[in-house]
């Protein structure tokens, strides 16, 4: 049976598909290459010795799609494909719920017609919005507090509502904390198009020489000290979660059939803490200045990791370092990223 894995040459969709390859999946990637480069495909075969099968396909096109689902006889489907940059998503709101909302729409119908009823779908820690209690818990309340969130909600609540109509769907809703790092042979990575929005890649374009220093959004948040804090995961971990989940959810070892799970490692790190650790990792000095507060940034988030421990018996292995050292790596073996980028 193949695993339909949508974004599949992205950043974690390309981590993710590595990893299935290698515990002897069959996968097939669809990816409209919005946000990729073919090259990556290329690297994941090279990694794993394996042919990956590839179409370039959106996964609005729900004929298309429906077409990939048979001829390659998926059984389950791992959803990362989206847009995924907050302050894009306040300028073009419509783009978002076109992109992200319809396009889970379409490719749900697909998969009904189909007869395939299993989906990983990659949430985020977003769809919390404001912490009103740390470490944040899968039962937090929701409040996504921009555009590209909110898609995020409703497609949880539209994987909600699908399971109660028919037990026969089955769901694992992932939320991410923050994903870092890259594979450790440096073949595949974060690859962001123009100016970095995340604090990692934008570190380590500024170590690599790429940007003269980082700004600091904020020194002046109730944190140990002043910066914003976050739960860093490594994306090698965060797709072996992936790959327990997907377990799980064929061994029917599940709480019900559509349960949510954080993906973190429990921990928050701070700007200024990130800075150090990269300094360490790359042996480069990072300058940094500091500037206003970034709006819609809360002070600090970090995972409740004990979901995941219970349901999964997952939990993540990489600290810091090797966060660092491995985007280190995969930005000195690439320093423009994926060839023609
Ligand atoms: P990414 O942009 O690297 O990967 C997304 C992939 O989807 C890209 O390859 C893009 O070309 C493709 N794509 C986009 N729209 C498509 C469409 N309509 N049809 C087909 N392919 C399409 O992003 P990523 O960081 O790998 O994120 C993967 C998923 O995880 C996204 O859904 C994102 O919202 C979610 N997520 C990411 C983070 C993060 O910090 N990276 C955090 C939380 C959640
Ligand atoms: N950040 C920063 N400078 C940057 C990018 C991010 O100071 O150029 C801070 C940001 O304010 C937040 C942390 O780094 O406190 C993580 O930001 P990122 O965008 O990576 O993740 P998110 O805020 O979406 O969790």
């Amino acid at each position: 049976m193949t695993i339909l894995i949508t974004g599949g040459a992205g950043y974690i969709g390309s981590h993710c598909c590595v990893a299935f390859l290698e515990a002897g999946h069959d996968v097939v990637v669809i990816d409209n290459l919005s946000n990729a480069h073919p090259e990556c495909i290329e690297r994941i075969a090279e990694i794993t010795g394996k042919k990956v099968a590839f179409e370039e396909v959106d996964i609005r096109d729900q004929a298309a799609v429906e077409r990939v689902l048979r001829k390659h006889q998926c059984s389950a489907v791992i959803h990362f494909a989206g847009l995924k940059a907050v302050g894009e998503s306040t300028k073009d709101p419509l783009a978002y719920y076109d992109n992200n909302v319809v396009g889970t729409h379409r490719l749900l119908s697909a998969m009904s017609n189909c007869g395939v009823r299993q989906m990983i779908f990659s949430s985020s820690a977003t769809v919390y919005g404001e912490p009103q209690f740390l470490p944040i818990t899968e039962k937090h309340p929701l409040n996504a507090v921009n555009p590209y969130g909110r898609t995020k909600l409703i497609i949880e609540d539209m994987l909600r509502d699908i399971a109660t109509s028919n037990p026969a769907w089955k769901f694992s809703i992932l939320r991410y904390f923050n994903p870092v790092g890259a594979h450790k042979s440096g073949m595949i990575g974060e690859d962001p198009l123009g100016i970095p929005n995340n604090l990692m890649p934008f570190i380590a374009q500024v170590a690599a020489g790429r940007r003269e220093q980082l700004s600091v959004f904020g020194n002046d948040y109730d944190t140990r000290d002043g910066t914003g804090v976050r739960d860093y995961i490594h994306v090698v971990d965060l797709v072996a979660g992936h790959l327990r989940a997907y377990e799980a959810l064929a061994s029917r070892e599940t709480p019900s059939n559509c349960f949510v799970v954080n993906l973190g490692t429990g921990a928050g790190y701070s700007v200024l803490e990130m800075v150090s650790a990269f300094e360490r990792a790359s042996n480069k000095q990072i300058p940094c200045v500091t500037a206003p507060r970034r709006n819609g940034d809360v002070a600090e988030i970090y995972a409740d990791i004990s979901t995941a421990l219970e349901v999964f018996d997952w939990k993540a292995e990489n600290d810091l370092d090797a966060m660092c050292r491995d985007t280190w790596n995969w930005v000195c073996k690439n320093p423009r990223g994926y060839e023609g980028r």
